[in-house]
């Protein structure tokens, strides 16, 4: 054992070199299948006009409003993808359907539900306005109208406005390869049997869904001893393939600690310590080639709270995302939480409405082994760095994982 050599830095601090180094990827034109949840690399510009026709929005008649009140001949149809073709005339209506074209000289559609109907005539309600009932052309969308912006996630909405204009492909930012890996000589393989103080490799399974969670494409490297030699072989491996190195375990002070000496060989060591609890022994370094690694620590809380704090941010950032966090709001502590001295720390709670108020409660013992404390959470309540600990009815800041 030996005293670690790195500053202890804070937590913002820590998060703001992080962000620095991290570059944004490239981009790639993919096909709409692939894009969802990709972030647009440029504006979305609308080039023509949402709705492209005038279409009715309900089932009945196409009239001129002026012949409101009147008994009208019903001359046709317009049905979606069969528009009535020719003009309507003065005291004469087309049939309509939901989706169908307005006829020519039509400028209403009166319900069906609001017509008398006597054989083929119509009687119409009086003083029937223009433009009732149908999607006029461009309502939606203009030509030059930005439906995304550069930076923004493409949800469903957004791909669906860039289908209806008639365009199959977007031009987004690459996800970031990610290789994952778990460190330690007592980890054994989810499935198999445990010996005398070995147990499961959890993590590789936490990291991973919280790296896909946060647009990452995980390559998993599997467990690796804690010896020097055959670490750096599979860590040399990953990196060729990828932009992003994730180990958990051996970045603490203890003799098997071997991570922080190995990336200090391959690239530079920017975050050793970090005043931050769960996570003190987070390691951070940038590799050659703008790649980045991220030495989680081996308690699973500890390597999740890490990973939601600096590594998710900086994975929004490779995949051009503009909002690089989660929303954070003000919640009342219910419950006295204790200060962790000069460590920012990030409490797990559950969250409840109480009139205006979230207040939060402590999902139980903090222990950073305990990944029941994670398990269920709505928010990381940001508890400030201080001797004296915040009693309940403290306003603090929480990081929302989900609102109750
Ligand atoms: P370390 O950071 O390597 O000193 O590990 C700290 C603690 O986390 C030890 O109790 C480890 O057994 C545990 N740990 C490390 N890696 C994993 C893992 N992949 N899955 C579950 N627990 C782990
Ligand atoms: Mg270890």
């Amino acid at each position: 054992m030996r005293a670690s050599a790195y500053p202890m830095l804070a937590a913002e601090e820590a998060a703001g070199l992080v962000l620095d180094r991290t570059p944004v990827l490239e981009s790639e034109e993919v096909l709409l299948e692939a894009a969802p949840g990709r972030v647009a690399a440029a504006d979305v510009v609308a080039g023509r006009e949402l709705p492209g026709f005038p279409a009715s929005a309900v089932d009945g008649y196409a009239i001129r409003s002026a012949d409101g009140g009147g008994r009208l001949r019903v001359v046709g149809e317009s049905a979606a993808g069969r528009p009535f073709t020719g003009a309507l005339e003065h005291g004469a209506a087309a049939r309509i359907l939901t989706g169908g074209v307005l006829p020519e000289g039509a400028d209403s559609v009166v319900m069906v539900e609001e017509v008398e109907q006597d054989g083929d005539q119509v009687v119409v309600p009086e003083a029937y306005g223009a433009g009732r009932n149908f999607h006029a052309p461009g309502a939606d969308l203009r030509p030059g109208d930005v439906l995304v912006r550069r930076g923004h996630p493409l949800g469903s909405a957004e791909i669906g406005l860039v289908a209806a204009l008639g365009i199959d492909r977007l031009r987004v930012h690459r996800r970031p390869r990610v290789a994952l890996m778990s460190t330690g000589d007592e980890l054994v393989e989810v499935g198999r049997p445990l010996g005398p103080g070995q147990i499961t490799d959890s993590n590789r399974w936490a990291l991973l869904a919280a790296l896909r969670e946060a647009g990452a494409e995980v390559d998993l490297l599997g467990i690796a001893p804690d010896r020097p030699d055959p670490l750096r072989e599979l860590v040399l491996g990953a990196v060729e393939r990828c932009d992003v190195l994730v180990t958990s375990g051996g970045v603490s002070v203890g003799t098997h600690d071997l991570v922080k000496p190995l990336l200090e060989s391959l690239g530079e060591v920017h975050v050793g310590r970090v005043k931050l609890r769960p996570g003190k022994p987070f390691t951070f370094a940038t590799l050659p080639d703008r790649k980045l690694a991220f030495g989680l620590p081996g308690f699973p809380v500890s390597s999740l709270v890490t990973l939601e704090v600096f590594v998710r941010p900086a994975l929004r950032k490779l995949q051009g995302h503009s909002r690089l966090h989660r929303p954070e709001l003000p919640v009342r502590l219910g419950y006295d939480a204790m200060a962790g001295g000069d460590r920012t720390e990030y409490q797990r709670v559950i969250l409840r409405r109480e009139g205006p108020d979230l207040v939060a409660t402590s999902t139980g013992s903090q222990s950073s082994s305990r990944l029941m404390s994670l398990a269920g959470a709505h928010a990381l309540v940001r508890i400030p760095p201080g001797d004296d600990g915040y009693p309940a009815g403290t306003y603090v800041e929480a990081l929302i994982l989900e609102l109750p």
